[in-house]
């Protein structure tokens, strides 16, 4: 538990010195802790060391730990490959989904985003690399899907997300991450109000603030290795 408040003091202090150091110190990055994997009572203890933002990837796992950890203030974000068979339960528990990257998959989480709930946030996945085993769109694809989610009135498009591929070259992984943000730009540009990049993980997420990022997942360095 103490160890979880150190590690998210030591996050915290490396997140806004790499804001200062890039004239970014009037701005804040969003921290999500990614719990997959780990017990509800590590969601709690961070929780208590004051975080608002939970992700998760496994379906299964994830609704047993929301239902145990039942907390009203906490943000759950879907962060994992979703089927198209799999949405509703997402739909009914979620506040965000970060990995959307079909139309098919909106138009479901869209119809079954239940009435009494505020619309679901939403980031479209971008797949840079071309990794096909990997989900995510190309920037082209990404534009296309923007348009289509800003007409379905249960989802909030808030932007884009992407997870580089390990073991990239440090240059590689900038160039990367800076298209992100420049797609995000785009976006803007086309007139959809968004406000969230998504990347950046443990091991990246200074060079990936460094490049625009505003919303971090961090795993490990917040929980420690996964069981
Ligand atoms: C597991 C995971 C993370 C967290 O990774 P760490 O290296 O443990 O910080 C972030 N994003 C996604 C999509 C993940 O699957």
């Amino acid at each position: 538990m103490t160890q979880i408040t150190d590690h998210l003091a030591e996050i915290e202090r490396r997140v806004s010195d790499c804001l200062i150091h890039n004239q970014r110190e009037h701005e804040t990055v969003e921290i999500v802790a990614v719990s997959k994997r780990h017990p509800a009572s590590a969601v709690i203890a961070a929780r208590a060391a004051g975080l608002t933002h939970f992700g998760e990837n496994y379906l299964q796992e994830a609704l047993g730990k929301i239902e145990a950890v039942d907390d009203p203030d906490i943000e759950w974000h879907f962060i994992g490959q979703l089927q198209s068979n799999k949405t509703r339960p997402v739909a009914e528990t979620f506040s965000w989904v970060d990995t959307v990257d079909r139309a098919r998959i909106a138009e479901r989480l869209d119809a079954q985003r239940p009435a009494s709930a505020a619309p679901l946030n939403v980031l479209i996945q971008l797949n840079l690399d071309a990794e096909a085993q990997k989900g995510g769109v190309s920037p082209d694809e990404c534009y296309r899907l923007a348009d289509r989610i800003a007409e379905l009135p249960r989802l909030r498009l808030r932007g884009v997300m992407s997870i580089p591929q390990a073991g990239q070259p440090d240059a590689e992984r900038r160039a990367r991450l800076l298209e992100v943000t420049a797609v995000a730009a785009e976006l803007r540009s086309r007139g959809h109000t968004i406000d969230t990049v998504s990347m950046g993980m443990s091991d990246d997420f200074e060079l990936a603030i460094e490049c625009g990022s505003t919303m971090v997942r961090i795993g490990t360095a917040l929980f420690g290795e996964r069981g």
